[in-house]
């Protein structure tokens, strides 16, 4: 029996374990770095089928790191657990961490004849946060040699768009006074959100179609006879690539510096969680996953032939950047329901979500079949050491 065929026939036999844990966290939904009861499943399907598990690892309570293997590259296959406030596994995050516990029990009776280490890497708080942000500063990735994991969607896609996203809150201060007995002495905070908020929209003229900056007011005031000394706002700034992100960054940081200036208002900045970077996929993985999944009778589209505005972010871009990464995403047939609807988390119990586990985890595990025996590594794109 070839490596493929064997690696199916391991999958094989758990498949209906990894549809049910699918099910399971379906109806058990714990949102960001709340992952307790999932993690603790997850690493008990593993520590059965063989894995030497770390749990927590790398500082955080709810990640894993589960390992096989004793010598050679170390290949890194991500699982995503976390749920969505009020819409539960809404973006599909069950399907995600199924179809890499399917990888993991694919490969790991083979991964000595490989010559390979393989690690399923339990990565919180995908939703909110960037838990693999906090794992790659706590060394996650340092050494590995590729990471890659499947996302589920309404279409097939082996190298999505993503972009770059920062998170900002900004809150500006002025002075409260009697809005008409004495409006002089009065610092108007929410003139300079106002004006912010009008700063933005004008810099929208000179945007690329993947620049997207989207704001709200999060406090504007208690009354109207009361000029408002005090106003914050909450900022999504997203771009391409991480170059363009920092440099829309900073003409974002100068709108509001310009609003609190023309209101005399002082301003405070500060960045919620962790800044995401756009994904790079590998294009030697791209190729061999691409190839892998049509022979499983899935053939994938690519992210060039998609709307280039239509991304979103994830913090799997982060590891892009760290070392050589895939992340597919891989139709659910939910369609004309997308990710982050109540349809798309009921889309992922159905058998095309079923199918979307099957098809990434043997799509998964037959590239790393393909790296390693065909002793491709050195074809992986070259990344310089992170600084
Ligand atoms: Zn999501
Ligand atoms: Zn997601």
């Amino acid at each position: 029996m070839n490596p493929k065929e064997a690696a199916e026939e391991r999958f094989n036999a758990v498949v209906d374990e990894l549809e049910e844990i699918s099910r399971w966290m379906y109806d058990h939904p714990e949102i960001a770095f709340e992952e307790k009861e999932t993690s603790a499943r997850l690493v008990e399907f593993l520590r059965g089928n063989g894995f030497e598990v770390e749990y927590p690892s790398f500082g955080l309570s709810t990640a894993f790191a589960a390992r096989v293997g004793t010598g050679g590259p170390e290949v890194v296959i991500c699982a995503e657990y976390d749920a969505l406030p009020e819409v539960g596994h809404a973006c599909g995050h069950n399907i995600i961490a199924t179809a890499a516990l399917g990888a993991g029990v694919a490969l790991a009776t083979m991964v000595e004849d490989l010559g390979i280490r393989l690690r399923i890497q339990g990565t919180p708080a995908e939703e909110a946060y960037g838990g693999k942000i906090d794992l790659i500063r706590a060394g996650a990735f340092q050494g590995a040699t590729m990471s890659m994991m499947i996302h589920p969607s309404p279409s097939d896609v082996v190298d999505p768009a993503f972009l770059g996203v920062a998170h900002i809150d900004v809150e500006f201060h002025g002075k409260e006074t009697h809005a008409a007995f004495a409006p002089q002495l009065g610092i108007n905070a929410l003139d300079a959100a106002v004006q912010a908020y009008v700063n933005i929209s004008t810099l929208r003229q000179s945007l690329y179609p993947t620049d997207k900056i989207h704001g709200v007011i999060t406090y504007g005031g208690g009354a109207p006879n009361v000029i408002p000394a005090f106003t914050s706002m909450a900022w999504y700034v997203r771009a391409a690539t991480k170059e363009r992100l920092e440099e829309l960054y900073g003409r974002v940081l100068d709108c509001f510096a310009a609003a609190a200036t023309a209101t005399g208002c002082t301003h405070e900045v500060k960045e919620r969680g962790h800044t995401y970077v756009d994904l790079i996929s590998d294009p030697l993985l791209v190729e061999l996953y691409a190839a892998n999944s049509e022979a499983l009778g899935r053939p994938m589209g690519r992210g060039a032939d998609a709307d280039p505005s239509a991304a979103g972010s994830t913090d799997m871009g982060n590891v892009s950047h760290e070392i050589p990464a895939i992340h597919p995403m891989l139709d659910i047939k939910s369609l004309p329901a997308v990710n982050h609807q109540k349809e798309f988390a009921a889309a992922t119990i159905t058998p095309p979500g079923d199918k979307a586990i099957r098809d990434g985890a043997l799509a998964m595990a037959w590239t790393v079949i393909d790296v390693a025996t065909r002793n491709r590594w050195h074809e992986l794109r070259d990344i310089a050491p992170p600084r």
